[in-house]
């Protein structure tokens, strides 16, 4: 259930203690110096005065958890601000990974049914939801962070079209559509080539396939489509910075510039403003 009213008023603040352990919990933030530490400290309690949190199931929400999920979903817009964020209020929090069905209409008129398992999900204009499984502190390695995933989504949706362009200016936006569909047709095509390498005696969704696709600069679902792309590539940038930039570097410049940020460098250094954004 969303928080009254006064829940929201009145979140508790990150007192130092719990915002040490949270700066301690996320060592891909090394890059932001104290000043940027101190500006993502206000963002979060922001963050959490204009969000609800609600446990699946029952599930407790505890201050140390808000406070994870907040500084993962606030480092992303650092230099933004918030209001790429206001198309929602909640955040639904499962244990662990939750459940969805889903059904599809092919062009035959054939009904699919599916049935998935879901670390993450952000739906336009609706909730975000998380398993605090994977959105925990350490929960995944290899560039894997959901939160920022789901959050860098909420980004791409702030102008209604899940097309991997956030809200750009409009010269800003043709660099930025270069460097994405540059970026992801060379990801596309070394799938590809990492797909053809997997011995057909290997299950190809199997553990024994893992170590063909670890030569891969990103998570195979990159390749989903451009709005996964730039998802995918968000959770890189910040936690895999290096072999993001080597991999595809003018879109790693690219995004530099739309997060204003460069985890590469440590600690911090601020890209230029260049007029985008979104409001506080
Ligand atoms: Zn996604």
């Amino acid at each position: 259930m969303p928080l009254p009213w006064f829940g929201r008023r009145h979140a508790p603040q990150i007192d130092d203690r719990l915002w040490r352990r949270t700066v301690a919990d996320f060592p891909f933030a090394g890059h932001l110096g104290e000043a940027e530490l101190q500006g993502l400290r206000a963002l979060c309690e922001e963050f959490l005065r204009r969000k609800t949190f609600s446990g699946a199931h029952d599930l407790a929400v505890t201050l140390r958890m808000r406070a994870a999920i907040a500084f993962q979903a606030c480092l992303p817009v650092l230099h933004l601000g918030l209001g790429g964020y206001d198309d929602f209020v909640e955040l639904v929090i499962h244990a662990d990974q939750f459940v969805v069905r889903r059904s599809q209409v092919d062009e035959a008129g054939v009904v699919h049914e599916s049935v998935e398992a879901l670390a993450g999900e952000a739906m336009d204009r609706g909730p975000v939801v998380l398993s605090w499984a994977d959105a925990a502190p350490g929960a995944r390695s290899r560039g894997w962070n959901v939160t920022i995933h789901e959050f860098v989504h909420k980004l791409d949706l702030a102008d209604g079209d899940a097309d991997g362009i956030p809200p750009l200016p409009r010269a800003a936006r043709a660099r930025w559509e270069q460097a994405m569909l540059a970026a992801y047709d060379d990801f596309c095509m070394q799938l590809d080539r990492v797909e053809r390498a997997i011995p057909g005696h290997v299950d190809p969704e199997g553990p024994a396939a893992e170590p063909y696709y670890s030569r891969l600069p990103l998570d195979p679902y990159a390749a989903t489509d451009l709005a996964e792309f730039f998802a995918v590539s968000g959770e890189a940038f910040f936690v895999t910075p290096d072999a993001l930039a080597q991999a595809f570097p003018a879109w790693y410049e690219a995004l530099a510039g739309f997060f204003r940020q460069d985890p590469r460098q440590k600690p911090a250094a601020v890209q230029n403003a260049s007029g985008h954004g979104f409001p506080p």
